[in-house]
């Protein structure tokens, strides 16, 4: 009989046979794939529920429409145009309506920001510290919050 080895595990195993590795793995995968695209669901029904559209409004109101962080960051007042979940909603769910994990940005400091996120875990939660802190200031300072 032939013999080759997986590419996959390095088993020596019959050449007309898969390895069973290999099925496995595809199973893992499908399952991740799987878990993913019903978090993706989840979350744009959430962005859509009037609960959050409200919570969304209030929130924007409140902060006066501004971006806070690039007040503090760059010392510019410029206009907000997506309200960012500082713990976001996959790792914090109680925290999704709750107003003061909610920070008004501009499309590029959202990108920017969520580019550290994606880092690692600690400029993750360096990150999470500054915009706590921008939000903690303009409370301070002019009570908003
Ligand atoms: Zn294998
Ligand atoms: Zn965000």
């Amino acid at each position: 009989m032939l013999y080759k080895r997986c590419s996959g595990c390095g088993k020596r195993i019959p050449s007309n046979i898969v390895c069973e590795c290999q099925v496995n793995n595809a199973r893992k995968r499908y399952k991740e794939y799987y878990k993913n695209r019903r978090s993706d669901r989840e979350q744009q029904a959430f962005y859509r529920s009037k609960e959050w559209l409200r919570c969304r409004q209030l929130r924007v109101t409140t902060l006066l429409g501004i971006d806070w962080y690039e007040y503090y960051v760059n010392n510019k007042l410029v206009q907000g145009y997506t309200l960012h979940h500082i713990e976001e909603l996959k790792e914090c769910e109680e925290r999704a309506l709750d107003t003061s994990n909610l920070i008004y940005l501009t499309q590029a400091n959202h990108i920017k920001i969520h580019k550290e996120y994606a880092k690692s875990f600690k400029d993750k939660k360096r990150m999470q510290n500054i915009l706590f802190k921008c939000l903690e200031k303009a409370k301070d300072e002019f009570g908003i919050g």
